[in-house]
């Protein structure tokens, strides 16, 4: 079985990313990334302060933009509006979810299309459902940089993802199809998962349930991608029974150490490098 290492798959890219940015400090061009955390969440306010010190690390300034859970849907439009203005800010990554009484898609439109870095805007999801250029979910993306880096193929592949969120599921569902895979979405309703992941060639699993996926439901020698993240017993894990489907896949990411490793350095990637990386 290989272990689909997403801190090499991280380094490879933080490596392209500090080029970029080092070659901008010779030119005194300090680009920021502008965080936006609102209430008390606590992954939230974790995932935070976790890209900041990342991006702190490539040399990138990253502004942590902390305001509390009662802040009105008026005045979070109005520091969006003063950030997309802002020249010195490249990005802009809202931590998620917001408080309920803020209609959040209202929000995240109001970002600037340029700076829409985790691709959350209706505009960046119409174009890449219709396979134009534009800025894809952090998180799909560095699936789809684990593909690469290991060079594993999709296209005549059966794909089959568990979840359709709008920030995971679904985006990787369109990233596979433009990469010539057959795709397979499966979700809460779907009866006998075991039926579709046991035909499927690749298995991403981005459900949030500890131990959904086991040894039985996968085909042998497909790669299994876990995009989960849940805490158990005080230990982060992910969907995927490792330990059991180690045993029958040809390769699987581990967690943590997996998708989450390159997802922040997609962030960064997208903030640096712009739409022009996606498709
Ligand atoms: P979500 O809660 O929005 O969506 C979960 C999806 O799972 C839903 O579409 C639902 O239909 C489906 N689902 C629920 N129960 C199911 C079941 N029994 N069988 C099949 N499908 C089922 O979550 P999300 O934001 O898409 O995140 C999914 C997981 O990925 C979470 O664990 C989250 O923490 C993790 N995540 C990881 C990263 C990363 O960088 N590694 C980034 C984002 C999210």
């Amino acid at each position: 079985m290989q272990l689909l290492n997403g801190k090499d798959v991280a380094a490879f890219h933080r490596n392209q990313v500090e080029q970029q940015i080092a070659a901008w400090k010779k030119q005194e061009i300090q680009p920021e990334l502008a965080i936006l955390l609102v209430g008390e969440d606590k992954p939230s306010a974790m995932y935070a302060k976790s890209m900041q010190k990342v991006a702190h690390s490539v040399g990138l300034k990253a502004e942590i933009y902390d305001r509390s859970a009662d802040i009105s849907e008026e005045e979070l439009l109005a520091l969006i509006d003063t950030l997309n203005t802002q020249p010195a800010v490249f990005g802009i990554l809202p931590m998620m979810p917001l408080p309920s009484h803020i209609d959040t898609q209202r929000i995240l439109n109001r970002i600037d299309a340029d700076k829409d870095v985790d691709g959350l805007t209706d505009s960046s999801a119409a174009r890449l459902f219709t396979g134009k250029k534009g800025f894809v979910p952090c998180t799909p993306r560095a699936v789809m940089a684990i593909f690469d880096y290991y060079q594993i193929p999709l296209a005549g592949k059966h794909v089959v993802i568990l979840g359709r969120s709008n920030v995971v599921g679904k985006p990787l569902a369109q990233l596979c199809l433009n990469r010539n895979a057959t795709v397979t979405i499966c979700h809460s309703q779907t009866p006998s998962l075991q039926t579709f992941t046991k035909q499927a060639d690749i298995v991403i699993a981005a459900v949030g349930r500890a131990g959904l996926v086991t040894k039985d439901m996968i085909k042998p020698g497909a790669v299994v991608i876990d995009v989960g993240i849940n805490r158990v017993n005080g230990k982060t894990v992910g969907d995927v029974d490792f330990d059991g489907v180690s045993q029958v896949a040809a390769a699987v990411t581990p967690v943590p150490g997996g998708v989450g490793a390159v997802t922040t350095m997609m962030v960064l990637e997208n903030t640096v490098y712009g739409a022009s990386l996606n498709d």
